[in-house]
C-alpha cells in the first residue's frame, strides 16, 4: 500500500533521499529535518498507514521495538541523557503527515523543556465517569 501524494511513502521507497539510520524490509528511520534536539528521528514504515488508528498492530508492534533497539545506540553516539518517543494522531494532536510515524527524541540535561503542558482539574466523581466510560 503506498499513497502516491505521500511525502513519507516516498522517502520511505528512498524516491526522495533522506538521511537513513537503519532500514530493513518493512522501516526505514531518518533524522528529522527540522530537528526537535540534534539527533531527532521519525521510525517510518515502508507501507502507508495514516496514523495509529489505521496502522496494522503488527506493523506498530514492530515500530516500538525499533525504539526500543535504537534509543540505547543513539543515546551513546549522541552523548544524550534520555528520550522522548512521541506519535501524532490528527492534527488535533499535532500530526502533520498524515503517513504514520514515531519520533525519536533525544533528551540533553540543561537544555530547555521542549515537551510541557498544563493540567486540567476533574473532581472525584468526574474522574470516576471517566473511569468507567474509558474500562474496556
Ligand atoms: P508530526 O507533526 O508528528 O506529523 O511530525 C512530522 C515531522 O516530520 C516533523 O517533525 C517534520 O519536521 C518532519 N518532516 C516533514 N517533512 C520532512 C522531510 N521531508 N524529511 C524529514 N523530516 C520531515
Ligand atoms: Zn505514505
Amino acid at each position: 500500500m503506498r499513497d502516491d501524494n505521500c511525502i513519507f511513502c516516498k522517502i520511505a521507497s528512498g524516491e526522495i533521499p533522506s538521511n537513513t539510520i537503519f532500514e530493513d524490509e518493512d522501516f526505514r528511520i531518518i533524522l528529522d529535518a527540522a530537528p526537535a534536539t540534534k539527533g531527532h528521528a521519525l521510525i517510518i514504515p515502508k507501507e502507508h498507514y495514516k496514523d495509529l488508528y489505521e496502522i496494522d498492530e503488527n506493523v506498530a508492534a514492530k515500530a516500538f521495538g525499533l525504539a526500543k533497539k535504537m534509543i540505547t545506540p543513539m543515546t551513546e553516539a549522541l552523548g544524550a541523557d534520555g528520550f522522548n518517543v512521541l506519535q501524532n494522531n490528527k492534527e488535533v494532536a499535532g500530526q502533520t503527515v498524515f503517513h504514520f510515524h514515531m519520533h525519536l527524541i533525544p533528551r540533553y540535561e540543561g537544555k530547555d523543556k521542549i515537551l510541557t503542558w498544563g493540567h486540567e482539574e476533574f473532581s472525584d466523581e468526574e474522574m470516576k465517569k471517566i473511569c468507567e466510560s474509558l474500562k474496556q
